[in-house]
């Protein structure tokens, strides 16, 4: 099952990534992630390259998110970000752009996004998929 949420919110990370006073989530236009998953612990990693938008101010960055999950719960640690001065066209352009550039296993469809499965590799209880996805 891949992973590929809506939305990322602040009070689940450990730093905010907008700095505006009343931001409370981002909206993700663009993620390409790796997630190894081992079956047998019921435990998941995935590192992620994350272009969202600020939904209260607007603001699109471009960041590194590590999410750990296990039975416990669920850990998410920001990694660089990058503020993206371009608009929305542009940034549309780029996402594009990058999504198209990957070779693809198979194409999944959803409500949101298209999602591409671009690696699927299993080894004994751990399970590795590199995917891509972009909102419509
Ligand atoms: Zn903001």
């Amino acid at each position: 099952m891949l992973y590929t949420p809506k939305y990322i919110y602040n009070d689940d990370l450990d730093k905010k990534i907008c700095k505006c006073s009343e931001c409370k989530k981002y909206r993700i236009l663009y993620c390409h992630s790796n997630m190894i998953e081992n079956k047998k612990e019921y435990t998941k990693e995935i590192n992620s390259d994350i272009i969202a938008v600020c939904s209260k101010c607007g603001s699109t960055y471009r960041f590194n998110l590590k999410h750990l999950s296990n039975i416990n719960g669920d850990n998410y640690e920001v990694g660089r970000v990058n503020f993206i001065e371009e608009k929305y066209p542009q940034i549309k352009e780029n996402i594009t752009k990058n999504y198209n550039s990957y070779d693809v296993v198979s194409i999944i469809k959803s409500e949101n996004f298209l999602t591409k499965l671009i690696k699927d590799d299993r080894d004994g209880d751990l399970k590795t998929s590199e995917y891509v996805f972009m909102e419509k």
